[in-house]
């Protein structure tokens, strides 16, 4: 069974997520965005506290607000990130990314350590995280989900209410509404969405209430 611990960080509001096998305590720190020595801190306490064994590093992309803390849970945890090679060339201008964004604090990059893709399956003790490719808020865009837990974790791709704006490089309306309706929508509609800004949601709320469909 995976638990979800969600944490807001950053000033984007950046929901950085602890998912974790709540019997083995296998642990992934997706969309690592802790910014500040108090929101490293809290992420840290989090993890000493209930014991987990960080495994992964994931992104469901490599926008800036979603990547702040990935240099520093690599050198705690010694995990290297991963995400859909389609957005690696973020990271190389994430300095530049942080200045027009006006963020004043120095942000290490790091470099990622391996990539996942549509179909990968990532396990977390007994569960699994199957690698849902939708691009078009980036061009690499992924969701993860457990079909055993009913759990989708949506990136910027899905939010109560909304979708992932798309006039950044890489963004493409048509695709990422496409790829909403045909990879996300089909999915079981009590499947609980974690989107990366936001509150949670479920599925068939938002088929019967997102006003983009
Ligand atoms: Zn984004």
């Amino acid at each position: 069974m995976l638990s979800v611990k969600n944490f807001v960080f950053n000033p984007f509001m950046e929901n950085t997520l602890v998912v974790y096998d709540e019997t083995t305590l296998e642990a992934a720190i997706v969309d690592c965005g802790c910014l500040y020595e108090t929101e490293r801190r809290e992420l840290k306490k989090f993890i000493d506290d209930n014991r987990l064994k960080v495994k992964y590093l994931l992104n469901t992309h490599l926008h800036l607000d979603h990547q702040f803390g990935n240099a520093w849970a690599a050198a705690e945890y010694g995990v290297l990130p991963r995400a859909d090679r389609n957005d690696e060339k973020l990271i190389d201008n994430l300095t530049s990314q942080a200045m027009i964004f006006g963020i004043p604090e120095r942000v290490e990059a790091q470099p990622l350590g391996g990539y996942i893709a549509e179909g990968d399956e990532i396990k977390l003790g007994n569960a699994t995280l199957s690698v849902i490719s939708v691009p078009g808020h980036s061009a690499g865009s992924v969701c993860l989900y457990c079909a055993q837990d009913g759990i989708l974790i949506a990136g910027d791709v899905l939010f109560a209410g909304s979708i992932g704006r798309t006039d950044l490089p890489g963004g493409d309306f048509d695709l990422l509404t496409s790829g909403i309706r045909q990879k996300l929508f089909t999915l079981p509609p009590d499947t609980k969405v974690y989107p990366g800004h936001g509150p949670t949601t479920t599925i068939g709320r938002e088929i019967e209430s997102n006003p983009f469909f």
